[in-house]
């Protein structure tokens, strides 16, 4: 149906009518949207059954990435493009008078995460699938996703987000698999045969319903599946339960995202959130195993699971429960194929996020899994008494369950055969200080696999202007092959390659502004320096000092007539957890520092500041593609690896950073000519962090531009209510400013110079985007899942 225009037109129209009962000329874009979709879905069905075949007829290695967040964004257009079908699907369409883009349009996000955690998840989904490795997605289908977000008065306003209010044409539900789940009730234990046996009675039963959404390659026949289960009521409510209270509690489980990522909440809903995950989809892996297998002997030949973070870390007491207490295995056996199945990513080292969950809380919800994580503790802690004889203090450290806490990052270490940080720089934080006493207690399992973008989205998806020009220059393998893009650097010198892709960077800035225009009335000059800061807001990652030097940029305009600076528009676009004070307040100050900066007519034309609000993956891709920098400058040792900074990188821009996360890995990779770098590094951060030596009124009193800026805060430079930015004041000078703001000021503000200095010579200029883009191969996810694959997961390709 998609062999040709004539075809594609033909079937389209027929399905049109046949689904909705309407002429073409009666229907919606909505109603096109879901045509294409049905069409795709089918057109993909051989191959997404073929491949469910093909896995279980060779019976080769599978690996499962559990992951609390999936961020896919939308899927129509790389769905076709990975078909290969977008051009027929485009020139019919046109041909009937309708653009693909307005079709896609009618496409929600698929929001299901944060920011980076989650993207990471959903790059790797399009990375398994395209190099035909046997690896599938579990996660929760979340009714709401993460929040939309209004921005009202300069205030963040959150929205429930909807994305499945008009259905989700690429998912399937399975009602005939789905599993149960058990909460609350009571552990039973009895002699058989001379073995204690345990079971899990008077719980409470919900049911996960599987829904199943295709992840297709880049031209290629496999079709992986991401799992996503949803939370229901089961056919046979507890006896006990008022029926509507544990209808809604049931529902409950899958109804919101948790929507923040750096902080432990300690809710119960969490909690119960994880373990459904978990379970639900150990279950359902080891039922096909099973069927397959029989007995679980050789669990570990045949399946890797993956722990994304220690969100799913309960893969690791349920799989055991089902060892143990369904198995009738030993310990030592189920412990020895738990640990060589399951392997862990750490993805950050803030404290703050370190989920710790109270014994009070967790040993009434999962009784049975809280006696297994006992258990595990204390064979840990035996172990290493055995190594560390009479260090106590040692062992309360590394301890899994202490103080009355479960550590879940602990658990992951001591569970897992693999512990793998996200970028170098954080997987050496992780060895030498962080888990240092687990480095030196299992050195073996601690690893880096430096994180990574799918290119097909970021590059060949959001910029299909500079994927075209690439591929005229070098031939299309970059596609399959991202390090081939290395061979644009003979293109660096060449006035014809440095004209073009700066004619297409001029399109996509030209493409924002009307974007920006259209959003927010806000006219901007495309020929600016676009400088751009899209991500969380997060104190660590100092929104805060593009603010502050903003703010001196506006005091020099206005009171030094002979000062001026190159057009620069400052592009912002951030979420703030609803909970999360300090981090709304940032977003205000930012719409404030917008207004002022706007409407005042000698600085705002030289300076303009944008807000784009409901920052997510759709607006992402609009905005890479026309940013001239990517500013990066989260406090040195916070970032473990950052991979916006990646899709940046891959489309041109060029980094102002700090040495931290991945930024370190693409200086080493263009080298410190074609990179800005500024601020303290993480081993300076970390020291002064264990040794004092801080003191941030210094720079406030020695520095007059960061005085100013400060004072602004809480005089009556913005028109707020009083007190308005007190918060933000405060954590700068009466809270020492943790974040190092003040103290990386000055060498931002240089940063910021050089930047200017190296825009204004254009031709250098283009010669740094384009050494830019052709080093941003290695930061393709496809690299990273080599390294997963070969390293950690040993699975192989599937043969096409
Ligand atoms: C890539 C991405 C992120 C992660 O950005 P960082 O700058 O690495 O924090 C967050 N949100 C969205 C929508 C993204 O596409």
């Amino acid at each position: 149906m998609f062999s040709s225009k004539e075809s594609f037109q033909k079937n389209f129209l027929k399905r049109l009518e046949m689904t909705y009962g309407k002429t073409f000329r009666e229907s919606t874009s909505r109603d096109q949207y879901n045509t294409l979709g049905i069409m795709v879905r089918e057109y993909i069905s051989s191959n997404w059954i073929q491949t469910n075949e093909r896995n279980r007829a060779e019976n080769n290695k599978q690996v499962y990435y559990l992951s609390i967040e999936f961020l896919l964004g939308k899927l129509m257009g790389q769905n076709l493009l990975n078909l290969g079908i977008r051009d027929v699907v485009q020139e019919g369409l046109e041909e009937l008078g309708i653009h693909l883009e307005k079709i896609e349009e009618s496409e929600s996000d698929a929001g299901l995460g944060n920011g980076g955690l989650g993207r990471l998840a959903a790059c790797f989904l399009d990375s398994l699938a395209s190099l035909n490795l046997p690896g599938h997605g579990c996660g929760i289908r979340y009714k709401h996703g993460l929040f939309d977000q209004k921005i009202a008065d300069g205030y963040q306003v959150e929205y429930p987000e909807q994305w499945l209010r008009h259905g989700n044409v690429w998912e399937v539900r399975k009602p005939d698999q789905c599993v149960d789940i058990s909460f609350w009730g009571e552990v039973e234990s009895r002699e058989a045969d001379g073995r204690l046996e345990f079971s899990h009675t008077a719980a409470e039963t919900i049911v996960a319903v599987p829904y199943d959404m295709p992840m297709i390659g880049y031209q290629t026949n496999t079709v992986n599946t991401l799992r996503l289960w949803s939370a229901e009521p089961a056919h046979h409510p507890p006896l006990n339960r008022d029926l509507l209270s544990y209808k809604r509690e049931t529902e409950a489980v899958s109804e919101f995202l948790y929507p923040d990522d750096t902080h432990d909440e300690g809710k119960i809903l969490r909690l119960k959130q994880q373990y459904f995950l978990v379970s639900a989809s150990l279950q359902s892996i080891i039922r096909s195993y099973r069927n397959k297998n029989g007995t679980m002997h050789r669990f570990h030949d045949r399946v890797a699971l993956h722990i994304n973070d220690t969100h799913p870390v309960l893969a690791i007491p349920e799989l055991m429960r089902i060892l143990l207490d369904e198995e009738k295995m030993e310990w030592d056996e189920a412990w020895e194929i738990t640990v060589k199945t399951i392997s862990y990513t750490n993805h950050t080292t803030l404290s703050e996020a370190l989920e710790k969950w109270p014994v009070y809380l967790f040993k009434p919800l999962l009784p049975r899994i809280y006696m297994i994580v006992e258990e595990i503790n204390e064979r840990y802690c035996q172990a290493l008494w055995e190594r560390y004889p009479g260090d106590w203090n040692r062992i309360e450290q590394m301890a899994i369950l202490a103080h009355g806490v479960v550590k879940m990052a602990h658990l992951a270490i001591a569970g897992s055969h693999s512990v793998n940080g996200v970028a170098k720089i954080h997987s050496e934080i992780l060895k030498n200080r962080e888990m240092k006493l687990f480095y030196g207690f299992e050195p073996e399992k601690f690893n880096n696999k430096t994180n990574g973008i799918a290119h097909r989205r970021w590059l060949l998806k959001a910029n299909p202007e500079l994927s075209d020009t690439i591929t005229e220059a070098i031939g299309g393998d970059w596609v399959r092959e991202p390090e081939a893009l290395i061979q644009m650097k003979r293109f660096i010198y060449d006035a014809g390659m440095k004209e073009k892709t700066a004619q297409i960077k001029q399109l996509r800035k030209e493409m924002l502004a009307q974007k920006i225009y259209s959003q927010t009335a806000i006219k901007v000059d495309p020929e600016s320096i676009f400088d751009v800061q899209v991500k969380r807001l997060h104190a660590y990652k100092r929104q805060l000092l593009n603010v502050l030097h903003i703010m001196y940029l506006y005091n020099r305009i206005r009171e030094d007539s002979n000062f001026s600076v190159y057009p620069r528009t400052f592009i912002f676009g951030a979420k703030a957890s609803p909970g999360y004070y300090y981090a709304k307040k940032v977003i205000k100050l930012i719409n404030s520092l917008a207004d002022k900066v706007n409407s005042d007519p000698k600085v705002s034309k030289m300076v303009k500041v944008i807000f784009m609000e409901n920052y997510r993956v759709s607006l992402a891709e609009s905005i890479f593609p026309a940013a001239d920098i990517s500013e990066q400058i989260s406090t040195a040792s916070k970032e473990a690896s950052g991979t916006g900074n990646m899709k940046f990188m891959m489309n041109g821009a060029l980094t102002l950073g700090t040495l931290d996360g991945a930024n370190v890995e693409i200086l080493e990779a263009v080298g410190p000519a074609n990179i800005f770098t500024f601020g303290l590094t993480a081993d300076q951060v970390l020291n002064y962090y264990e040794n004092g030596g801080y003191r941030s009124t210094e720079y406030y009193h020695h520095d007059a531009r960061i005085r100013q800026a400060a004072d602004q805060l809480v005089n009556s430079f913005f028109h707020e209510t009083e007190g308005e930015f007190e918060a933000i004041y405060d954590s700068l000078l009466a809270h020492n400013d943790q974040y190092f703001v003040l103290k990386d000021f000055s060498s931002y503000a240089e940063a910021q110079e050089r930047v200017e200095q190296t825009f204004i010579n254009r031709s250098e200029w283009q010669e740094k985007s384009l050494i830019n883009i052709a080093h941003s191969g290695s930061f393709s996810s496809d690299r990273t899942i080599k390294e997963y694959s070969d390293e950690i997961w040993k699975i192989k390709p599937m043969i096409r």
